[in-house]
């Protein structure tokens, strides 16, 4: 069986997938996961007595190890079960931020942020009457490093990195930025949204204190993500939202809460969310996919090369370090226009700012055109959509 035909979506009819950094599509296993679960295995975790709910807790449970450890945490109990990546760095801003920050205090984060590793900070940074600076990016989208050097001269309080750049693509050196942001005595959180599909994630050797992704991004179902802190600052997370599940005793004059990561866990998780995320890494883990993967690299360049023998077409971002983003301008044409033509012809891309504005801004355009690979797409999707774009561009210039 191919790899390709494991996703139903590719069975309804011509289309040309080429937004995976939106969202994947989902393999069956992790649809039948979640299937399972409610036809089969429905109730609830970690409260009810009977044998059915405890052999969900335990497989619950260990789906947090499987997550620990896929991303290189020793300990299960340094994940915590949230929406999804907004969500995550939400609550490290809010369960962490809060006590943490205080006037005058500095937030740094990377000009090529998604809006979510940006806004969050930024508001925060405006409740606390702290400061907020963001790291300018060169040309290529890459970091400025002797700027980013400046910035951790002043000390800054915590600094909130992307591992990859939803908007082009590139791989940031996290390891290196993080180790220069601790020597400052700074808490660390990476945004490893578009990462965690692409490159090998190892929270412990990049050494940051938060690490956030969702289950959507990696073929999983949407709804679920992750944000892994680590033990140092474990201790300096209170809770946020209050209720059933979060604590271990309540009386009429006070509350007494679980350890962590349940405290931060409030309420019936989503349980669903959290198997198909299993199944997700189950899949993540085969050898199909590691199969797929191999041929990515050479997928992605040939796509390269393609655009690039269209005169008008400008690639932006770091071709050499990329997680398989290509995104482009084209010479008088608006990246809607184009999208709405491919979208004619069944080819599937993302135009605009992809959330990232302030990046936008810094590289002097109002938006791009973006595909995105996934472990799906093959040779003849990338043949299919080259025509199609040369069919818009000739239709535009009409
Ligand atoms: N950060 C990055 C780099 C992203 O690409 C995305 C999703 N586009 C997010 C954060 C937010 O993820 P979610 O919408 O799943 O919360």
């Amino acid at each position: 069986m191919s790899l390709r035909s494991q996703f139903p979506f590719f069975q309804q009819g011509p289309i040309v997938y080429l937004d995976s950094a939106a969202t994947t599509q989902k393999p069956q296993s992790v649809i039948d996961s979640i299937t399972r679960y409610y036809q089969h295995e429905n109730t609830t975790v970690h409260r009810s007595a009977f044998s059915q709910a405890s052999a969900l807790t335990d497989k619950y449970e260990s789906i947090r190890a499987n997550v620990a450890s896929f991303i290189g945490s020793t300990h299960a109990q340094n994940i915590i079960w949230t929406k999804g990546t907004t969500d995550s760095i939400n609550l490290a801003a809010m369960a962490w931020g809060n006590q943490n920050i205080s006037s005058d205090d500095l937030i740094v984060v990377l000009g090529s942020e998604h809006h979510a590793n940006f806004v969050p900070w930024q508001q925060l940074a405006k409740l606390k009457n702290a400061h907020f600076k963001v790291v300018n990016v060169l040309p290529n989208g890459d970091i400025d490093l002797s700027h980013f050097e400046s910035l951790m001269l002043l000390q800054p309080k915590l600094v909130a990195i992307q591992h990859c750049s939803n908007a082009l693509g590139n791989i940031y050196p996290v390891k290196q930025l993080v180790k220069r942001a601790k020597k400052s005595g700074a808490t660390t959180l990476v945004d490893g949204a578009q990462a965690i599909a692409h490159v090998p994630v190892n929270v412990e050797d990049i050494g940051c204190d938060f690490y956030a992704f969702s289950g959507h991004k990696m073929y999983g179902p949407t709804g679920i993500g992750v944000l892994y802190v680590n033990n140092r600052i474990k201790h300096q997370l209170t809770p946020v939202q209050f209720g059933g599940e979060m604590i271990s005793h309540v009386s009429i004059e006070k509350t007494e809460f679980r350890p962590f990561p349940h405290f931060l866990e409030t309420g019936t998780p989503n349980i669903a969310g959290i198997i198909g995320l299993g199944a997700a890494l189950e899949f993540i883990q085969s050898k199909m996919f590691f199969e797929a993967s191999k041929s990515s690299a050479s997928l992605y360049q040939y796509l390269i090369n393609q655009l690039h023998d269209i005169g008008t077409v400008r690639v932006l971002g770091n071709t050499n370090k990329n997680i398989g983003v290509v995104s482009f301008v084209v010479e008088d044409e608006s990246a809607s226009d184009i999208g709405a033509l491919l979208n004619e012809q069944h080819i599937a891309v993302r135009c605009g700012h992809h959330c990232a504005m302030p990046l936008m801004t810094a590289l002097g355009i109002s938006g791009t055109v973006r595909v995105s690979l996934g472990c799906y797409n093959n040779k003849g999707d990338i043949d299919l959509f080259i025509t199609a774009l040369n069919k818009s561009l000739s239709l535009l210039t009409l």
